[in-house]
């Protein structure tokens, strides 16, 4: 069984009432997979009851701060509860982390440790991985696949901003969560010819362009998260909106929101 569980679902917007900067975790046989880490994630895992001491990797989308401006105090949280609880994490205390960059990687790492008397290094094992399009983890019982997207400017390094996309395949189920995308269509690669779920950004899109993408490209649930002026604007009508594309193409659509849980 695959339990999904939205700890933030909004875009990187200004503060909102009852949201948070996106942060999505995935409960695989009792482990479990982080896919990006927004503000207060861990604190949302933490009080909805998820232990999170079962952490087997974490896998970030892209370093802007609406992914990763929780990810400090997630390290933080794993440490302490070694510290004080004497806990530890799966495979010897270790934890996967995929980050896009380094630089950005140390500094969250030293933000993380700036709260100890001197200066040393987690009472974990921190495994940094860069990322590159193909099957990037496969520990028997998940494998996640990257596919590099654009995003909406042009200003990475290399002229291009990329953020990574990550389909998951486990217990016979296709889970594909994006990225932020510059359109819908460069999931084509990773959605191949269909997925059990589908947990796509509306900040940068139209809801009914994101609905028409997972209802010509065989998604059987859609949810939505990473919310943009659309939704914010007005949840009653994209709900009405994503209800009546549900009803036409017989499909599960439904806007995700803090602290929702499902089961694949
Ligand atoms: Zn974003």
């Amino acid at each position: 069984m695959i339990k999904i569980h939205f700890l933030g679902t909004c875009s990187g917007t200004e503060p909102m009432k009852n949201m948070h900067h996106t942060s999505t975790l995935l409960d695989i046989g009792g482990s479990l997979y982080w896919f990006d880490a927004g503000e207060c994630c861990v604190h949302t895992a933490v009080t909805s009851g998820i232990d999170i001491m079962k952490s087997e990797a974490i896998f970030v989308t892209h370093p802007h701060i609406d992914h990763i401006g929780g990810l400090a105090n997630l390290f933080f949280a794993f440490d302490k509860m070694i510290g004080m609880h004497k806990k530890s994490l799966p495979n010897g205390n270790t934890l996967e982390v995929f980050f896009p960059e380094h630089n950005t990687f140390e500094a969250i790492k030293t933000v993380a440790l700036s709260g100890s008397i001197s200066l040393r290094d987690f009472r974990f094992t921190l495994n940094e991985h860069g990322i590159s399009d193909g099957v990037i983890f496969d520990d028997g019982k998940v494998r996640v696949k990257a596919k590099s997207n654009h995003h909406l400017k042009d200003d990475g390094a290399d002229g291009v901003f990329h953020a990574f996309s990550y389909l998951v395949e486990a217990e016979g189920k296709r889970i594909l969560l994006s990225g932020d995308v510059k359109s819908p269509s460069e999931l084509d690669y990773l959605i191949s010819d269909g997925v059990d779920l589908l947990v796509m950004e509306t900040g940068h899109h139209k809801v009914s362009d994101v609905c028409e993408y997972a209802v010509s490209h065989n998604v059987k649930a859609l949810r939505l998260n990473h919310h943009g002026r659309e939704i914010l604007g007005n949840r009653v009508a994209a709900e009405e909106l994503t209800a009546s594309y549900a009803e036409r193409y017989g499909i599960s659509i439904k806007l995700a929101y803090d602290g929702m849980t499902e089961e694949y």
